[in-house]
């Protein structure tokens, strides 16, 4: 009660550490992408600042050299976020001007690649038009068409094509963090899944155990009962005690070898430590042998097993010890999942080459969700606390991977409260 009470809170703080996370997460992001955007727009309103200064100063040049009245209101206007039209009252000789755009730039630090042409009012277009790339990034770029202005005057344009992307690279610091907080929500994520894998993980060894202790306990103190009613001096006078209580203990001491033999099984599948035999086997002598094992379990419920030998080619090549096993779980399952009575039935066949081996029941049957599940070590369907079957949830992952170990394949057929089909494919390889 304790420890579901203990592990029920660790799951529900677990769950809140998520949410918690997930939300800095989001808010983190949030922020940087604030904090870039506005760095972003700061640049630029400063660039637009600096372009306007600069163009001003290059028309008050080009006034002066000419002699010509500066007009009252500001010659420069924006017609778009990277292109500059600048008024002039007299035409202008394409050297000097670029002389005195290279000159204010650089005093200003600009450093975006531009492009300037001078209207033509004779041939009513842009003449003169070169690309100046202070950072020497080679690129070539057409000069865009100029919006025709209200008046037919003289005037120059400049353009940034790449404006941008020089403002991007400007943000240095920015894209670094930026960065940073990639990988850092990267190995955050990373982390949360790894504790989740290892807690699913944890939780379902913790099953296993108290499944297993569960399991062994039983066995293990009606062996202790029988021994102490074997002790007693007058049982030798009984002889039919003796024998039942000597029964007893053959009987639970089968059955703890055998579970033992269960869970060894797997450690030695894990371990890859099964050498594989490559004997030919016959897999209808297997099946009846398999079911004669199980004769006394099928008795004990009032069971019935059919077999039908319908496959002409039955001997593969493999482990008979093994492909013994798979058989044997499959036909434990078949009963242990039976409500009331069983009624098994082993059925073979041929198909596409390959022998094909279904064992099918009229049991509890699995639902679709839970057959994706039932193959995995430790899983069993959840039954509640109820521990009417036990089980260590180990046979079916045991047969999977005994299955594919002999180049097969295995796969279930089901109903919640319908039965099931346990379809076992096997190869015949040389
Ligand atoms: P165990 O039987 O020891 O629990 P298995 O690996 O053999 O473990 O089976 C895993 C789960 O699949 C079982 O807990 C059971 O819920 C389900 N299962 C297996 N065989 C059948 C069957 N024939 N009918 C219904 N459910 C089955």
């Amino acid at each position: 009660m304790n420890t579901l009470y203990l592990y029920k809170v660790s799951r529900s703080a677990l769950r809140f550490v998520i949410l918690l996370a997930a939300f800095s997460i989001v808010g983190i992001v949030i922020t940087q992408v604030y904090w870039v955007r506005k760095a972003f727009d700061l640049r630029e309103n400063q660039f637009y600042r600096d372009v306007n200064t600069a163009l001003t100063n290059v028309a008050q040049k080009v006034y002066e050299v000419n002699k010509t009245p500066s007009p009252s209101n500001t010659p420069v206007s924006q017609i778009s976020s990277n292109y500059f039209v600048v008024t002039l009252n007299s035409p202008v000789e394409g050297g000097l001007l670029e002389f005195l755009l290279v000159n204010e730039f650089e005093k200003r630090h600009i450093t975006a690649d531009y492009e300037y042409a001078v209207y033509d009012c004779i041939d009513k277009c842009m003449v003169g038009g070169t690309y100046i790339s202070p950072k020497k990034t080679k690129l070539t770029s057409t000069f865009p068409e100029v919006p025709r202005l209200q008046t037919d005057g003289y005037y120059f344009a400049v353009h940034f094509p790449l404006l941008r992307a020089d403002l991007i690279s400007q943000l240095g610091i920015w894209g670094f963090s930026s960065a940073v907080m990639l990988i850092v929500i990267f190995f955050f994520v990373y982390t949360l899944l790894v504790i989740l894998r290892q807690k699913r993980l944890s939780e379902v060894q913790k099953d296993f155990i108290n499944n297993m202790t569960h399991e062994f306990k039983t066995p293990i103190s009606t062996i202790a009962l029988s021994a102490e009613v074997l002790k007693q001096p007058d049982i030798v006078h009984s002889p039919a005690r003796l024998q039942q209580y000597t029964s007893i203990i053959e009987k639970e001491n089968s059955r703890l070898r055998d579970q033992v033999e269960r869970v060894l099984q797997i450690a030695t599948l894990d371990k890859n430590e099964t050498p594989l035999k490559q004997d030919r086997v016959d897999m209808h002598q297997v099946i009846s042998e398999a079911a004669r094992q199980v004769q006394t379990a099928m008795e004990s419920r009032n069971g019935t097993l059919v077999t039908a030998f319908d496959a002409a080619q039955f001997v593969v090549a493999g482990d008979p010890l093994h492909l013994g096993n798979v058989i044997r779980n499959l036909l434990d399952n078949a009963i242990k999942y039976s409500l009331d009575r069983p009624e098994v039935k082993v059925v073979t066949g041929n198909r596409n080459g390959k022998l094909v081996i279904y064992v099918s029941d009229q049991g509890m049957g699995i639902s679709t969700e839970e057959q994706k599940r039932i193959f995995e070590q430790f899983y069993r369907v959840p039954t509640g606390n109820v521990h009417d079957v036990k089980g260590f949830g180990l046979g079916l992952y045991y047969v999977k991977r005994m299955v594919e170990l002999h180049h097969g394949r295995v796969s279930v057929e089901s109903r919640k409260g319908n039965g099931a089909t346990f379809v076992v494919e096997l190869p015949f390889v040389s």
